[in-house]
């Protein structure tokens, strides 16, 4: 075994990967059937050397690689990776490093630390919140929701952590009928059921109405109330009004969270910014690394205003763990999870290498790149653009005469898209009829990929 050279071996097989990407079929070429009998063999008795494991490895699953970390996937909400990100989270695994608590990785915990400020300065929180590294957005939501429900059963009097969530008042749970999937899971997580959530009617772009969110506050007035709102809808991009519906629920004691898996990001463009009025007087925000800030998976962010509510996530912390402070910070604490990937080390390293200019720079261009897409759509006779394209989000819906069913025309159009193997795009259903979706939200993608995607899509349709 020949440690050094096994690792240089995997460095040049990972940029062949990296290099394909510019020309690699985009859905993977295997099926099923294929990647199963590529990768299958029976359960082996003895071991292999790791260097035949990787090699292997690296053949056998190569037709079922999609091109999603390169610059023409645009299904989804799916970021790539930048170089300091990837190398750093090559480390991180090399490290091995264990962000539980302080004790298990000083370094871990340090970088936590920066990051955690970097991150509120960035997005303009306000400073002192706490800041916990997850999974993803999914874990982000459900954090935050779990500590709102905390908060405001403890307002209503109800000791969650004596008397547990069983006999507890209901807790009424605001959010437009557009919510993102991860919220409802999380809700039901957190145990609200179906019949605790007051779905709030939204407009054409999917942000919920004013007027019927103040009924239903009116009518839920006095209960443990949480509200959901969304900066970036994953079909349209739009934000939802945080400082308006701060307003609506002024008198309430309720928990306002945001979830902006990937809208969030938005704060740190100037001209961005005005869809973000207000967005400091939520309780709490959850996003994704992961998507628009272009580190590898799994990296998502929950930030809360309060860390003592944030706190509320956890009980009593192991006697041999070590004790919390300042500058000795537990991971797991801002975490629903214990022993944990030392992620922050892949956010300072890609914050470092774009730093804030290189960020908004990242974030801008994907939305100019996304108007460009919507402009080049506007060309077709037979294409619409649904949505207002205020961010990195386009809707496409397709007319063609003749074509009775539009989910399938729509299904169709997508899917041969995709069979060419150049770039990717996503069907959705957009307030009841069928659409393209296109997300651009990869830091390396060129006004030549929007051309390529928009020759694709003209010729297909
Ligand atoms: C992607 C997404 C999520 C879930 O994020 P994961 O990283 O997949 O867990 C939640 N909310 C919105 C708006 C999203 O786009």
């Amino acid at each position: 075994m020949n440690r050094r050279a096994d690792l240089h071996s995997v460095a040049d097989q990972a940029a062949d990967f990296l290099e394909s990407l510019a020309h690699r079929h985009i859905t993977g070429t295997g099926t099923p059937e294929s990647l199963l009998r590529a990768m299958d063999r029976p359960f082996p008795e003895s071991g292999s050397p790791a260097s035949q494991v990787i090699r292997d490895l690296v053949a056998d699953v190569e037709e079922g690689l999609t091109g999603s970390a390169g610059p023409r996937y645009f299904g989804f909400v799916t970021g790539g990776a930048t170089p300091a990100g990837l190398m750093a989270d090559w480390l991180t695994s090399t490290w091995d490093q264990n962000a539980q608590v302080y004790a298990t990785s000083p370094a871990a915990a340090a970088a936590e630390t920066i990051v955690a400020r970097w991150i509120v300065e960035l997005l303009g929180l306000p400073a002192g919140s706490s800041v916990g590294f997850v999974t993803g957005c999914q874990m982000a939501n459900f954090t935050a929701l779990l500590c709102a429900r905390n908060t405001v059963l403890e307002r209503a009097g109800w000791d969650l952590a004596k008397n547990g969530l069983f006999g507890a008042p209901p807790v009424t749970v605001l959010m437009s009928d557009c919510g993102h999937g991860t919220v409802h899971s999380a809700l039901r997580m957190i145990g609200v059921g179906s019949d605790q959530i007051l779905e709030i009617p939204s407009d054409s772009e999917g942000r919920l109405k004013l007027d019927a969110l103040e009924d239903a506050i009116h009518n839920a007035s006095g209960r443990p109330m949480i509200l959901s709102l969304q900066a970036g809808n994953v079909n349209t991009g739009a934000f939802e009004p945080v400082g308006a519906v701060a307003d609506l629920v002024k008198k309430e004691n309720a928990w306002i969270h945001v979830d902006g898996a990937f809208g969030l990001w938005a704060a740190v463009s100037p001209d961005l910014a005005r869809h973000l009025v207000g967005l400091d007087r939520a309780d709490s925000w959850a996003t994704d690394a992961h998507k628009w800030l272009n580190v590898p998976y799994d990296s998502g962010i929950v930030i809360l205003k309060d860390p003592k509510r944030h706190r509320t996530l956890k009980t009593s912390r192991c006697d041999y763990a070590g004790v919390e402070s300042a500058d000795r910070r537990d991971g797991s604490t801002w975490s629903p999870e214990n022993s944990r990937r030392a992620r922050a080390f892949v956010l300072y390293a890609l914050l470092r290498e774009l730093g804030r200019s290189g960020v908004r720079e990242m974030v801008e261009r994907c939305c100019s790149l996304a108007r460009k897409f919507a402009e080049g759509v506007s060309h077709v006779e037979q294409l619409t653009v649904l949505n207002e394209v205020v961010l990195n989000q386009v809707l496409i819906a397709i007319n063609l005469p003749g074509h009775g069913d539009k989910v399938a025309l729509h299904d169709e159009v997508a899917s041969r898209i995709q069979s060419e193997g150049r770039c990717w795009l996503g069907t959705t259903t957009w307030k009841g009829r069928p659409a393209l979706r296109v997300s651009v939200c990869n830091w390396s993608t060129t006004e030549e990929d929007i051309e390529t995607a928009l020759g694709a899509l003209r010729r297909t349709v």
